[in-house]
């Protein structure tokens, strides 16, 4: 059977006609295959959705009790039979919950990774490989001038700050699942043991995390401290916070950024960040490039990021490589970082981020 028999790319996102889904479809559907929580991937209003127990709690913090028609969880493994395919969701390492999904047809294999990496994070299990015909990655750091580094040294600036500065506030923008809980939990790892403040947006999946069991040591809102008990302290934020009145609270902030996207110089000053901190949940590009080559994948669709690079990565290995036109998704960090920038228009936590594709 051909591959693009069994998935393939429509306005309203990945189709699997045997089966009778979409996976992460940026419109309403009928059955929806949700990889991950993020809204992008993670929208309301389709009629069944299958996910992971996370995804789907996620789902119903953000959009509420009637987020879609019925749900049903699936666990890591678990093989489903939907159609004439049969489908295994395993982790992405990406958030908590994440998962690549895995749809069997006939003697084909088909991955689609969703979101992924091959870093380590406390706050999730890690990607798990999964041999197949055709592996479809993301490509949001799909060129060779990305490379990530170890999130923990990245920790250990922020720390040295806080140490360099007792007198002033330190303010972490990340965005509000999955990145500011791996912080969190890299900073405990780190030996930081006194309590990290919260902005008000990440109070309820950071909680989430923590009831999951995902220890985070003590939180605390930030709302209601007064300035000068936040000296020396510690404060995760949405990006887009970090530039707005709302630090007026803080005494003299250091504005810290945590994304992949701090590897590019420009980016950090643009947005005013003093302390950028290269932390990302996206493989970078030595990641998608061991990734794709260990799936043993003779075929990769690339698709939401920096495709053109990838594809010609793969063609140069022999690999069949296409860009996979899919519109609707973007990248976390850079949505959320788009108010700080000013690049691009901001969009709120939780709202659909428009069918637009990025430059
Ligand atoms: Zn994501
Ligand atoms: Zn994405």
């Amino acid at each position: 059977m051909r591959p693009q028999d069994i998935l393939m790319p429509v306005p309203a996102g990945l189709c699997c006609k045997p089966g009778g889904f979409h996976i992460d479809p940026v419109r309403p559907v009928e059955r929806a295959l949700i990889t991950h929580g993020h809204s992008d991937h993670a929208r309301a209003g389709h009629g069944a959705v299958l996910a992971t127990q996370e995804t789907l709690d996620m789902m119903r913090l953000r959009y509420g009790e009637n987020f879609a028609g019925t749900t049903q969880a699936v666990a890591y493994g678990e093989e489903i039979r939907l159609g004439d395919v049969t489908v295994t969701f395993h982790p992405a390492g990406h958030v908590l919950g994440s998962a690549q999904i895995s749809v069997t047809c006939k003697d084909t294999r088909i991955v689609a990774s969703g979101d992924y990496k091959d870093a380590r994070d406390p706050t999730c299990a890690p990607f798990e490989l999964v041999p197949c015909d055709v592996f479809i990655t993301e490509a949001t750091f799909g060129l060779p001038v990305f490379r990530h580094g170890d999130a923990a040294d990245e920790v250990k600036k922020l720390l040295a700050s806080v140490k360099l500065f007792p007198e002033r506030a330190h303010l972490v923008g990340a965005y509000s699942l999955g990145k500011a809980q791996r912080v969190i939990a890299l900073l405990r790892e780190a030996g930081y043991d006194a309590p990290i403040y919260l902005h008000g947006a990440m109070e309820k999946i950071t909680y989430y995390y923590q009831e999951r069991g995902i220890p985070l040591g003590e939180l605390r809102p930030a709302r209601g401290m007064k300035k000068a008990e936040l000296a020396g302290t510690i404060t995760l934020a949405p990006p887009s916070a970090t530039s707005d009145v709302w630090t007026r609270r803080f005494p003299d902030p250091v504005t810290a950024f945590a994304s992949g996207w701090m590897r590019v110089r420009a980016r950090a000053r643009q947005g005013g960040i003093e302390l950028p901190l290269v932390i990302s949940d996206h493989a970078d590009w030595d990641g998608l490039t061991a990734t794709i080559a260990a799936t043993g994948a003779g075929e990769i669709w690339v698709t939401h990021g920096q495709e053109d690079a990838l594809v010609h990565w793969c063609k140069s290995k022999g690999l069949a490589a296409r860009p996979l036109d899919l519109v609707g998704y973007g990248d976390e960090d850079e949505s959320e970082a788009a108010a700080v920038t000013g690049e691009a228009e901001p969009t709120g936590e939780g709202q659909p981020v428009g069918e637009t594709k990025k430059p």
